[in-house]
C-alpha cells in the first residue's frame, strides 16, 4: 500500500489537473445533497450541486433507489426517496447516473422520473438493462442509456467517468466525478472480489490513477466495517452448494436474491455439472436472468433450461430449481411452494431448499415461517442461521474497505450505505489509516455538505426528509397519519360507534351501536359495552339538550370512549364514530 495521504498531505496541495476550462474561483462550490438519507443501507439517491457565487447551476444525480419497509410500517411495500429538495431546481437537473443494478440503487427510478422532468439516465450495460426493465413495467417510455466503462460523460460541469467494481452484480461501478473544484469519488456498494465468476476484476488502477491527481472527497461503502479481514469471493460459496447437492437425493431448491446475477450463475454452473435440468420461478429472476442472458452476462445451454410447467416431467432428483423468495415474501414463488399452493412443484420427504443470502433486518420473521414450512413439507432446509457458509457479502470488510481507502486517498472521506455504527466503525478504520477525525464526514440525515476549492466543507443547509411509501399503486398517499392508524389498528383493534341522530333536532333516536375488531369481543362483553353506549350518550348531552355540530360530537364520543376504554382494559384502540342521519 502507498503512503496515506493526511489533510495537509503535500500530495494534495499541488494543482489539480481538472479545474474546468475557465479555471476554479473561490466562489465556486460543490454541495452534496443526500436525497436517500444518509445514515441509511437502502434508498440510496444523491445529487451533486455545481454552484457559482451560490447560484445553482448543474445538478447530477447519481441512484434512486427503494428501500424495504419496516416491520410497523403495516401494509406498505417499499419506500422511495423524498425528492421535493429538487422539485423547484428541475432545469438544474443534467442528468443521472446509476451506478449498479441493485433495487436500492434503479429501483425507485419509474416512481421518481416523472417528477424529474425529461432527464437523461445512463448506467453500465446490465445496469442499465435492470433499470429498463422497470421503467418498460411501470409503462414509462423513457430508457436509461448504456455506457461501457470507456466511457466519460460530461453533464453540465461534471465530468463522470466509470471504475469497473466487484459486487454481487456484474457490471457494477465507482464514479469519477470530476468538477471545477476538485474530483469526487463516488464508491457505492463493492468488494474486492479476487477471482470473480465472470473473470471482469475491479478496477483498482483506474482508483489509484485518480488517487494520484488529489481526489477531493470520497463517498464509500461502509456496511461491512465492522468485519475484518477481507469479504471472500463468491466463487467460496461453490463448494457449499455442491456439498448441500450431494446430499440431496430429491429435487434442490436454490434462493437468493433475484438481482444477485453471479450468485445464480454459480448455481447453474454447479447444476450443470451435476446433470440436473434447471427451471426458473419468480418473475423476477425470470426477467433478470433472461436480460442477462442476452447481454451474455450469464452462460449456460438453453437446452438444459426447461419451463415451469415441464418440471413435473422430470424426476425430482434430476431437478434444480432457481426460485424467487429469499426474503420470505408471502407472494413469491418459494413461499407458494412452502405453503404446498404452487401450481407446478410440490415440496416433499428428500428434497432440500438452500438460502443463499442473509435476510434483511426485519425480514428474519417472514423468512423463518418459511422455513418452518418448508420443514413441515419434509424437506431439508439450510440456511444461514444454522451454516455459515452459505452466502458471502457482495460488501467489502474492513480489508476492502482499507485497500479503496488507500488506493483513492481522498482528503476528506463521506462514509454512507450503512446505518450509524457502521459510519462509525469506518471513522474508526480511517483514523487507523492515518486520517483525522475532522476529515472523515459524518453529516446526518439530510444535512447539505458544501465543498470549495480553499476552504473546510461544511454542512451549509439541512432538510427535513421523510419516507414516501408506496402501497399497492399508491406513491405517497399512505402518510404517517395513516400509517399511525394502521399501526394502531394492528396493535390495539378497532371500535366504531353509531350513533343515530334526528338531522333536524339533533336528537338521538336510539342506543348507539358498538362495533368492534381486534379489541374484545363486544357482544360478550355486555357490562363493558352497556357502560360505554350510556357514556357515549351521555358525552354529547349540552345543559341546552342538544348539538348540532357533528364535527365536536365525533370528538367528544372519541375523547370519551378513549378514556373509558383505557381505563376499563388498558387498551387504546382506533375509535371511529359515525354520526348517522336518521
Ligand atoms: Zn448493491
Amino acid at each position: 500500500m502507498h503512503p496515506m495521504p493526511k489533510s495537509n498531505n503535500t500530495n494534495w496541495s499541488r494543482p489539480q489537473e481538472y479545474v474546468g476550462s475557465s479555471g476554479a474561483t473561490g466562489r465556486e462550490s460543490v454541495r452534496i445533497v443526500p436525497i436517500g438519507g444518509s445514515g441509511n443501507v437502502t434508498k440510496n439517491m444523491y445529487a451533486y450541486e455545481f454552484r457559482d457565487d451560490g447560484i445553482l447551476r448543474d445538478i447530477l444525480l447519481v441512484d434512486c433507489g427503494i428501500g424495504f419497509p419496516d416491520a410497523d410500517m403495516y401494509g406498505v411495500d417499499l419506500i422511495i426517496p423524498d425528492v421535493r429538495y429538487l422539485e423547484d431546481k428541475k432545469q438544474f437537473i443534467r442528468g443521472l447516473v446509476f451506478t449498479h443494478g441493485h433495487d436500492d440503487h434503479i429501483g425507485a427510478i419509474p416512481y421518481i422520473y416523472p417528477k424529474l422532468g425529461n432527464i437523461p439516465l445512463w448506467g453500465t450495460p446490465l445496469t442499465a438493462a435492470f433499470a429498463n426493465l422497470k421503467l418498460k413495467e411501470r409503462k414509462l417510455s423513457v430508457r436509461v442509456t448504456p455506457v461501457d466503462f470507456q466511457t466519460t460523460l460530461t453533464i453540465g460541469r461534471f465530468r463522470v467517468s466509470f471504475v469497473r467494481m466487484t459486487h454481487s452484480v456484474p457490471d457494477t461501478s465507482h464514479l469519477i466525478i470530476e468538477t471545477p473544484i476538485g474530483i469526487f469519488y463516488h464508491g457505492s456498494d463493492f468488494k474486492f472480489d479476487f477471482d470473480p465468476l465472470d473473470g471482469k476484476k475491479s478496477e483498482i488502477e483506474k482508483s489509484t490513477a485518480v488517487g494520484k491527481r488529489g481526489v477531493l472527497c470520497m463517498i464509500t461503502d461502509s456496511l461491512g466495517s465492522e468485519r475484518p479481514g477481507f469479504t471472500p469471493s463468491e466463487q467460496a460459496i461453490r463448494g457449499s452448494i455442491e456439498k448441500e447437492l450431494a446430499l440431496c437425493p430429491g429435487r434442490f431448491l436454490f434462493t437468493t436474491q433475484s438481482s444477485n446475477i453471479s450468485r445464480i450463475q454459480l448455481a447453474i454452473d454447479v447444476a450443470l455439472a451435476s446433470g440436473r435440468k434447471i427451471a426458473f420461478f419468480g418473475r423476477s429472476i425470470d426477467q433478470n436472468v433472461e436480460e442477462a442472458f442476452q447481454l451474455g452476462y450469464m452462460r449456460f445451454p438453453r437446452d438444459m433450461v426447461v419451463r415451469d410447467r415441464e418440471v413435473k416431467n422430470i424426476p425430482p432428483s434430476k431437478q434444480f430449481l432457481i426460485v424467487a423468495g429469499a426474503q420470505g415474501q408471502p407472494e413469491s414463488a418459494l413461499a407458494r411452494m412452502a405453503n404446498d399452493n404452487h401450481l407446478h412443484v410440490s415440496i416433499n420427504e428428500g428434497d432440500t431448499v438452500m438460502f443463499s443470502a442473509d435476510p434483511i433486518p426485519g425480514n428474519e420473521n417472514s423468512v423463518y415461517i418459511i422455513i418452518d414450512e418448508l420443514y413441515r413439507r419434509g424437506a431439508r432446509v439450510s440456511y444461514t442461521g444454522i451454516s455459515e457458509d452459505l452466502h458471502v457479502s457482495g460488501h467489502g470488510s474492513q480489508g476492502d474497505l482499507m485497500l479503496l481507502l488507500a488506493a483513492v486517498g481522498p482528503k476528506y472521506i463521506f462514509p454512507v450505505g450503512g446505518t450509524y455504527r457502521h459510519l462509525m466503525h469506518y471513522r474508526t478504520l480511517a483514523m487507523d489509516c492515518g486520517y483525522q477525525k475532522k476529515n472523515v464526514l459524518l453529516p446526518g440525515d439530510g444535512d447539505i455538505m458544501e465543498f470549495r476549492k480553499d476552504a473546510e466543507p461544511k454542512i451549509i443547509q439541512h432538510i427535513t426528509l421523510e419516507n414516501i411509501m408506496v402501497d399497492g399503486l399508491g406513491v405517497g398517499d399512505v402518510g404517517s397519519i395513516v400509517l399511525r392508524d394502521r399501526q394502531t389498528i394492528a396493535q390495539e383493534g378497532i371500535v366504531v360507534v353509531v350513533v343515530p341522530v334526528e338531522k333536524s333536532t339533533g336528537r338521538v333516536t336510539s342506543e348507539p351501536d358498538i362495533i368492534s375488531r381486534g379489541f374484545v369481543y363486544i357482544k360478550e362483553s355486555g357490562p363493558l359495552l352497556s357502560k360505554a353506549q350510556k357514556l357515549v350518550i351521555d358525552s354529547i348531552k349540552t345543559k341546552k339538550g342538544r348539538v348540532m355540530d357533528w364535527h365536536y360530537m365525533r370528538e367528544r364520543i372519541e375523547e370519551t370512549l378513549q378514556g373509558f376504554l383505557r381505563k376499563e382494559t388498558g387498551r387504546q384502540p382506533l375509535i371511529v364514530p359515525v354520526i348517522l342521519e336518521v
